[in-house]
């Protein structure tokens, strides 16, 4: 345990830092939270409590842990030799993690850097403009994106946000924004099931593009699985029909794995358990399970070529940069991650600890009246608590962080999906580090379910 009086850290925190997500007006009156150290998927507070943290540093990042030495010393290792130099210079880990990451990915072929996955996605949204521009006359520029989706915080990113609390005070957003029905078949939009759901979810797609006119549509921009939205796994029959609808309007298929995307759902890539064909990844979060800040994105040589133009034309391929996409830190860091994940099985593990996690949760929905439905993927997991177990009707945002609260107290540290909204923020949600053991999904489920009974009876 870190052994200094951190009473001086406490306070500089208090007084000087704005924490994300924070209403600080009730903040100030308690001690900020400080987390000191990490192991496996415990972390310690200024305090020495030991945590264990349930969803990967808050919000599904650290995927291979905390206290990896052999990333710290494969970062140490390059920022001595070289650390960073800007835009159209290469690096050696830059080149080495592109070509090792598209192994993992086929059909992708071109790897651009930046920094975070707000970034990643704005590359993809600039890319798919400059193709309109390209090569329809600027016309075929918008991008669709589905209610209850996230792809990040800048303006252009919230203009692409399923969730109207992280976007209602901070418009005008940018134009060419436009929002396709969400797929949560346990809100369910249509009278069916199963497949027959799932088809006819995207088959509202269809609807969206024809009514804006499928020559004016560039892009469908979707996480593979719902993150902050809900934890939206999409029912049977959903992917195939995007995938259809995507190729008969010639429209690009952009899949957002910041959350899902290196193996937090057992496989490499979210979109990869579904069989479908993306124009664009972009990944964040676990690329270096927050060892160091990097983000990617990925696309195929057809979207790459379509940049190469005419070479004498100074504005004819992509103009963009990020100054920090030149830092070695993130690909350094981002190689030993995918050694880590591959050399210790944790896809496996992913596999059978997440049945395991999500088979404990389907029983919670039993016990408990609040727990309305389970979902999940691999590691990526959420309990959607409810107030009226035959209405559906939500549990409130009170409740539902009690519950957090509880779990908390208890020693675990889960996360829950959106925070303002009534109707949208009742989902428990919980994604351990792929390396987490039987034991770890067992105390984190039993946690869960004292936590439910002190709560909520
Ligand atoms: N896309 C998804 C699916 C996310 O969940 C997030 C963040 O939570 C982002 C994009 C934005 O990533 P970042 O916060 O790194 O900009």
């Amino acid at each position: 345990m870190y052994d200094n009086d951190l009473t001086a850290v406490v306070e500089a925190d208090r007084s000087h830092v704005w924490h994300h997500m924070v209403q600080h007006a009730g903040f100030a009156s308690k001690d900020p939270r400080i987390i000191v150290e990490g192991r496996g998927l415990s972390v310690w507070d200024q305090n020495g409590r030991e945590f264990t943290d349930a969803v990967s540093g808050g919000v599904w990042t650290v995927n291979v842990g905390y206290g990896r030495e052999s990333i710290a010393n494969a970062v140490r290792d390059q920022l001595i030799r070289m650390n960073y130099f800007a835009g159209s210079a290469g690096s050696v880990p830059g080149a080495l993690f592109a070509e090792r990451l598209l192994t993992k990915m086929p059909g992708m072929s071109r790897v651009y850097y930046a920094n975070s996955g707000s970034e990643a996605n704005e590359k993809a949204f600039k890319m798919v403009r400059q193709i309109a521009h390209k090569r329809h006359g600027g016309r075929k520029h918008k991008i669709l994106f589905r209610e209850r989706d996230y792809h990040g915080t800048t303006l252009g990113t919230l203009s692409a946000c399923g969730q109207p609390e992280r976007h209602m005070q901070y418009g005008p957003l940018t134009p060419g924004f436009v929002e396709v029905p969400h797929c949560l078949e346990y809100r369910a939009q249509w009278d069916l099931s199963g497949e027959a759901y799932g088809r006819r979810a995207a088959d509202a797609i269809e609807e969206v593009i024809l009514r804006e006119g499928p020559d004016t549509v560039g892009a469908l921009c979707l996480e593979p699985i719902t993150a902050g939205g809900g934890v939206i796994v999409p029912p049977e029959g959903y992917w195939p029909r995007v995938q259809e609808i995507c190729r008969k309007y010639d429209i690009l298929l952009h899949i957002d794995e910041v959350v899902c995307g290196v193996g937090r759902t057992g496989t490499w890539f979210g979109y990869q358990n579904y069989g479908i064909e993306p124009d664009f990844v972009t990944m964040a979060k676990g690329v270096a399970s927050g060892y160091a800040a990097i983000s990617c994105c990925v696309t195929t040589e057809a979207v790459f070529d379509l940049f190469k133009g005419d070479a004498a034309d100074p504005l004819d391929h992509f103009r963009d940069i990020s100054t920090f996409g030149g830092c070695t830190a993130g690909p350094a860091a981002a190689l030993e991650n995918l050694r880590i994940i591959e050399d210790e099985g944790l896809l496996q593990n992913t596999l059978t600890m997440g049945d395991r996690l999500l088979g404990h949760l389907q029983a919670l929905t039993e016990k408990h009246a609040a727990a309305g439905e389970a979902r999940g993927k691999g590691l990526f997991c959420g309990l959607e608590l409810v107030a009226d177990r035959a209405t559906r009707a939500p549990l409130d945002e009170k409740s539902v962080a009690a519950v957090v609260a509880e779990c908390d107290r208890r020693g675990v540290i889960l996360g829950m999906t959106n925070r303002s909204l009534p109707g949208l923020n009742n989902t428990l949600c919980l994604s351990p580090a792929l390396t987490v053991t039987a034991d770890q999904v067992d105390m984190i489920s039993d946690t869960i379910d004292r936590a439910l009974a002190t709560v909520l009876g």
